[in-house]
């Protein structure tokens, strides 16, 4: 499973705190995810950061 952030960041910092394995912030002020799959139990903090995110702006494959 890979994660993706779409244009909809606006740049919380929740997913970092959440899941600090996959998602991290850019000088942009938004997020970004790992670029690689993730293994199923990295998967699910980051499923649980896309939960929490307000905007809805974690997607994945
Ligand atoms: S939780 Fe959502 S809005 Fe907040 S930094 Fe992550 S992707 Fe952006």
């Amino acid at each position: 499973m890979k994660f993706f952030v779409n244009e909809d960041c606006i740049g919380c910092g929740l997913c970092p705190s959440v899941c600090p394995e996959v998602f991290s912030m850019t000088d942009d002020g938004v997020a970004k995810a790992l670029e690689a799959d993730v293994t199923d139990s990295t998967a699910a903090c980051a499923q649980e950061a896309a939960q929490q995110c307000p905007v809805s702006a974690i997607e994945h494959n």
